[in-house]
C-alpha cells in the first residue's frame, strides 16, 4: 500500500547570500495510514517547516511529494488549486488553538464545513457528530473563552477533522496542557489515526508524550537524524 504522504529529497531554504537558512535539508519520509508519528528536534531544526510543506502551505525548492498517493510536488507545485487540496486532504491543529473567538464551539467546527460547501444546516449536523466523537457535545454552545485548554484542544481536532482528511498534522498540540490532558488529546489522535486510517504527524518536544508515537524522527538543522530506509 503507497504512503499517505511520501517526501523524497525535500529541501527548504530562508534568503539568500549570508543570510541564507537551510531550513530542510534533503528529507526523505513515508508516512502510511493508520500511523501516528512524532517529529522532534530543537527549536529551529525545521520542523514547523516541514509541517508547513506537507500541509501545502510553504513550497519547497527541490524535490519531490505526493498525498494520499497524488504527486503533488515535482520541483513545483503540480495542483493549482491548493486551497482545495488543503481543504479536502489536510487538518491542521495548533498549539494556541486558534478557535475563532466569535464563533461557539460548534461553529467553530462547522466553518470548516461552510468553506468547503457545506450549507448550515449539514454543517451543523456534522459539527455535532463530531463533537460528540470527541466527547465534548456538552460545550458545543460554549465560547473559546469559556473552555479548558483540554475542552479547546478538542474542539480544534474536531475542527481538524470536519471534512475527513487523511492527513492529520498537529503543531506542539498537546505543549499548553498538563500531562493527563496531553495523554488524552493523544490517545484521540490514535482513536482518528485507527478509525479513520488516518496518517497524523505530530511535532512536539513533550517528553511526556513521546512512548505515545508509532514512531519518532528527529531533525537536526534541517535534517533528519534518524532517516527510514525507503525505496527509491
Ligand atoms: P522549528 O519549528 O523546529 O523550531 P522552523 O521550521 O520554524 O523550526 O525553522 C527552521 C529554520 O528556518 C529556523 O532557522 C528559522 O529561523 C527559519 N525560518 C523559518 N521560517 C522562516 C521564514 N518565513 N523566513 C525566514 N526564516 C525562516
Ligand atoms: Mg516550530
Amino acid at each position: 500500500m503507497p504512503a499517505v504522504v511520501e517526501i523524497r529529497s525535500i529541501s527548504k531554504h530562508f534568503g539568500e547570500g549570508a543570510a541564507r537558512v537551510d531550513a530542510l535539508r534533503d528529507v526523505s519520509l513515508d508516512i502510511h495510514a493508520g500511523t501516528v508519528v512524532g517529529l522532534r528536534g530543537p527549536s529551529g531544526s525545521g520542523k514547523s517547516t516541514l509541517l508547513n510543506v506537507i500541509g501545502c502551505i510553504i513550497e519547497a525548492n527541490s524535490g519531490r511529494m505526493s498525498l494520499n498517493g497524488e504527486l503533488v510536488y515535482d520541483r513545483k507545485w503540480l495542483r493549482r488549486d491548493l486551497r482545495r487540496l488543503r481543504l479536502e486532504k489536510i487538518g491542521f491543529i495548533f498549539q494556541a488553538h486558534n478557535l475563532l473567538p466569535f464563533l461557539n464551539a460548534w461553529e467553530n467546527v462547522a466553518v470548516a464545513l461552510v468553506l468547503a460547501g457545506a450549507s448550515r444546516h449539514e454543517a451543523h449536523k456534522r459539527a455535532m457528530e463530531l463533537l460528540t466523537y470527541l466527547g465534548v457535545e456538552k460545550r458545543s454552545e460554549a465560547m473559546p473563552g469559556q473552555l479548558s485548554g483540554g475542552e479547546a484542544q478538542r474542539i480544534a481536532i474536531a475542527r481538524a477533522l470536519a471534512n475527513d482528511p487523511r492527513i492529520i498534522l498537529a503543531d506542539e498540540p498537546t505543549a499548553a496542557l498538563d500531562s493527563q490532558r496531553a495523554g488524552t488529546v493523544m490517545e484521540l489522535l490514535r482513536k482518528v489515526a485507527q478509525e479513520k486510517q488516518s496518517a497524523v504527524i505530530v511535532v512536539t518536544h513533550d517528553e511526556k508524550i513521546f512512548d505515545r508515537f508509532d514512531q519518532i524522527y528527529t531533525l537536526r538543522d534541517g535534517a533528519l537524524e534518524n532517516p527510514q530506509t525507503l525505496a527509491a
